[in-house]
């Protein structure tokens, strides 16, 4: 009998994205037309944002963000170890420096308490990471900013639909970051957004897309090809009218893992802060030593029944030898390191039954009563 995978994420593609997809093959209008324009203005709608620059990918959207706001070489720019790596490689893009700065264990985001020390002359912006869909609190960081004259990048890759109070992911920053590649809440395949209320932002993103060009074959500035194309955006535009089941059903999830999985000894379950909306890009775990298993070995026992389940990350940014001259050590960020060895991301995408909820749960409930 063949075994029926619950895997860790799944692109959700149905008619409407294909009737989208072909129409824009017979359209004859392929790159950055009326539905890459369509696509824009959804996006801002949604963020609740003036403006919204469609491009090639998320990593795309965080280096125009940052030349955008004026990031340049010699530059520093704060963010947190524990992320993608496309958060720190897009200020190397700029030829800035990346300076980490450890995470709160609740949230696995940058501690605003220790932002401060970081600052120097040399600082000229901070990338929070709204990490597995959770926004990062802004508040803080929005005094430090204003104190220190730091500009602010979102980088909401994993947040879309999220909120804190009545406010949306992607207006939290001068500029935000979005990518739709194929594992995000919402995809296109690959593509990027930026989103911002700042109109010089929104510009010079324009022009930096597209080999810096103001008028057709002006060019103003160095600038790369970073457009998207309309077969791309015609499936973001369909995905973005299913974002909120979507995301309706993530929540339906989570709440379930919720309830079920918190009587697990030396498991830790996620925390949303007050006033917040996690749109749970990923349900994350930590698997402490008071569990009867290491937290790899759950995940192979949960993978040989079938569970596919996830590690982000497994190594912070500034243990990564592409980081190395910075010359970070092994206990720079002992959270981040930490994070790093317990967590656990289980399936939690809306392409999955509460029925496969329970597999996991029951799953995870019995290798938790196993004695070793
Ligand atoms: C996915 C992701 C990115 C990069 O997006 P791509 O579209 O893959 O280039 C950046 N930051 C975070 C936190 C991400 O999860």
């Amino acid at each position: 009998m063949k075994i029926q995978m619950i895997t860790i994420s799944k692109p959700l593609i149905s008619e409407e994205e294909k009737m989208a997809v072909l129409k824009v093959l017979d359209s004859g209008h392929i790159v950055q037309g009326p539905v890459t324009q369509e696509l824009e203005k959804m996006f801002a709608k949604e963020c609740n944002v003036k403006h919204a620059v469609a491009v090639t990918n998320g990593t795309a959207a965080l280096h125009i963000a940052l030349h955008s706001a004026g990031i340049v070489p010699g530059d520093e720019v704060i963010t947190t170890p524990f992320t993608f790596a496309a958060t720190a490689n897009s200020i190397l893009m700029c030829g800035a420096k990346p300076v980490f700065c450890d995470i709160e264990p609740e949230t696995f985001n940058i501690d605003p308490k220790q932002i401060e020390k970081k600052i120097t002359k040399k600082t000229k912006a901070i990338i929070p990471v709204d990490l597995y869909g959770h926004p990062h609190d802004y508040s803080k960081i929005y005094q430090l900013a204003k104190k220190h004259n730091i500009i602010i990048i979102e980088d909401a890759a994993q947040a879309v639909g999220a909120m804190i109070e009545d406010k949306k992911a992607g207006s939290f920053g001068d500029a935000a970051c979005f990518s739709l590649y194929a594992t995000k809440n919402i995809m296109s395949g690959e593509g990027g957004i930026v989103t911002t209320n700042n109109d010089d932002i929104a510009e010079k993103a324009k022009r930096f897309r597209n080999h810096g060009q103001g008028d057709r074959y002006d060019y103003l500035e160095l600038g790369y090809n970073y457009r998207t194309n309309d077969i791309c955006a015609a499936i973001g535009v369909e995905q973005l009218k299913k974002l909120e089941m979507f995301t309706t059903k993530r929540i339906m999830h989570a709440r379930h893992y919720d309830e079920s999985l918190k009587h697990i000894k030396g498991l830790i379950l996620p925390t949303t802060k007050k006033g917040i909306r996690h749109v749970f890009h990923q349900y994350t775990i930590r698997v402490t030593k008071d569990f009867s298993f290491s937290r790899d070995e759950l995940k192979d026992l949960l993978k040989s029944e079938g569970i596919i389940c996830g590690i982000y990350y497994p190594k912070p940014l500034h243990l990564q030898p592409s980081f190395s001259i910075y010359k970070y050590k092994e206990g720079d960020f002992p959270e981040s390191e930490k994070a790093a060895k317990e967590v656990l991301s289980l399936p939690v995408h809306p392409g999955l039954s509460s029925k496969d909820i329970d597999v996991v749960i029951h799953a995870i409930d019995k290798i938790s009563k196993i004695r070793k």
